[in-house]
């Protein structure tokens, strides 16, 4: 293959496969997931493979009488590095107005990485997979649904989904406009 003026220089960085979950209860929710997953990637070194369906779930920890939440997955495949990735994530969220005052608050917009290629990492920073995933049916049972293989530790996502606490309070979300 020739290289020319433009060609990139030395080989393409290598794309890794992460899933990034995605979780809004304030606003506009449906609209805001819609636009964060166009905003995630709209970015050269960002590519969809696959979303999932949205889901209303109840809100796990932080201050009593927060709104439900929508939530959904998506995996997309990358050349950013993990930290880069979080960056990207945070600049979305912030795009989205995200406020982070009091812990576990209800949210415009929340993006996690969940996985990162196989990569485990325990930097208070970014830890990966993310620590609490296992525990979340908000995030295990709309990956199940999104890819029927995935596995976290080992284990199919859809067997940690049913086991987990709030696995009984998510519904699928019907779409449509809606007001909180
Ligand atoms: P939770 O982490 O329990 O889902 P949260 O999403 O509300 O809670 P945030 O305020 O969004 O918490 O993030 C807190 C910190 O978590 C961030 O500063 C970020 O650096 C760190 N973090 C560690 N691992 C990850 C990860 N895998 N994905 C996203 N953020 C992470
Ligand atoms: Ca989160
Ligand atoms: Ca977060």
């Amino acid at each position: 293959m020739s290289t020319g003026p433009g060609d990139a220089p030395g080989p393409a960085p290598a794309m890794v496969r992460a899933v990034l979950a995605l979780g809004s209860n304030l606003g506009e929710r449906a609209d805001t997931l819609a636009s964060a997953v166009a905003d995630l990637v709209d970015n050269d070194a960002v590519r969809l493979r696959h979303t999932s369906p949205v889901v209303t779930t109840k809100p796990v920890g932080g201050p009593a009488g927060q709104p439900d939440f929508l939530n959904m997955v998506i995996e997309v495949e990358t050349s950013l590095d993990p930290y880069a990735l979080l960056a990207h994530c945070n600049a979305v969220e912030a795009k989205h107005q995200r406020m982070r005052e009091v812990r576990w608050a209800a949210r415009t917009l929340d993006v996690d990485i969940i996985t990162y290629g196989g990569l485990e990492s325990s930097d208070e920073r970014l830890t990966l997979p993310h620590p609490r995933a296992a525990q979340r049916a908000f995030v295990l049972y709309p990956w199940s649904l999104m890819d029927a293989t995935a596995t976290l530790d080992g284990i199919p996502v859809a067997a940690l989904a049913a086991r987990a606490e709030d696995m009984a309070g998510i519904e699928h979300f019907s779409g449509g406009t809606e007001t909180l």
